[in-house]
């Protein structure tokens, strides 16, 4: 069964970075609606992957454009109202897991929770949910430097989707793991996708893109549409 998640679009959406004297173009103007399902982005190293998926979460201010998530333009919000609105409507998963060194794999998951305010109570009882959904329930009270790099990358996971949200956004979460616990990595993240969510997965490695649903190409900044047949060079 699928929910109706908000869908994420953008309209005109450009990035410039000063260099030196000059200007790096970080991204062209594009304008795109994120299915829902998982979307790969792929693309060289330096082409704008990691720039479009920052301007996404609004972590950084497009030079033109704008994001819409559910027809709410991210862009004109204030600061404190884009990290509420991304409490509640997004995920993130990084190449390192960014968990909290000094929390336990629950704690790590109940931790939006809490900042989203939800009681003691009721985030435990999900956050335990989440680290069974990854497989995990055995790993509640481990440190993050107690797991595997896949343990806390499905930790990260877990955390992600702890809010629910509709967009989730993952900047080469596989990179660092090995073949197998990619596999178990990139599994979680469809099964997000399968929900209803958009899930925009940016990844170096063609055998993971080959198994999105939907394909982006990013090379000098232009994004263009990919079939996963292109991406074979
Ligand atoms: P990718 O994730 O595909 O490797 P990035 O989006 O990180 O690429 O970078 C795209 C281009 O923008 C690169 O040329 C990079 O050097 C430049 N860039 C990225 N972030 C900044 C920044 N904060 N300041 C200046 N230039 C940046
Ligand atoms: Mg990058």
């Amino acid at each position: 069964m699928t929910a109706n998640f908000p869908v994420l679009k953008v309209q005109n959406l450009s990035r410039v970075y000063p260099s030196g004297d000059g200007q790096v173009q970080a991204l062209v103007p594009f304008s795109h609606t994120f299915a829902p399902g998982l979307t790969a982005v792929v693309g060289p190293s330096g082409s704008g992957k990691s720039t479009l998926l920052n301007l996404l979460a609004g972590f950084e201010t497009p030079t033109t454009g704008q994001v819409e998530v559910g027809g709410t333009n991210l862009t004109t919000l204030g600061e404190a109202a884009r990290a509420d609105f991304r409490l509640a409507h997004y995920g993130f998963v990084f190449q390192n897991h960014n968990l909290v060194g000094i929390l336990s794999a629950l704690e790590n998951v109940e931790f939006p929770l809490a900042l989203a305010g939800h009681s003691p109570k009721e985030r435990r009882a999900r956050a335990r949910e989440l680290l069974a959904l990854v497989g995990l329930e055995g790993r509640a009270s481990h440190l993050p430097g107690q797991l595997s790099g896949g343990e806390a990358q499905r930790v990260a996971i877990a955390r992600a989707l702890a809010g629910n949200p509709s967009v989730l956004l993952a900047d080469e979460p596989t990179g660092n793991l090995d073949t197998r616990t990619g596999e178990r990595v990139l599994a979680l993240l469809q099964e997000a996708a399968s929900a209803g969510r958009t899930v925009v997965l940016i990844t170096h490695d063609r055998d993971v893109a080959a198994q999105a649903n939907h394909h982006l190409n990013v090379r000098d900044g232009v994004v263009s549409l990919g079939e996963q047949g292109s991406l074979v060079r």
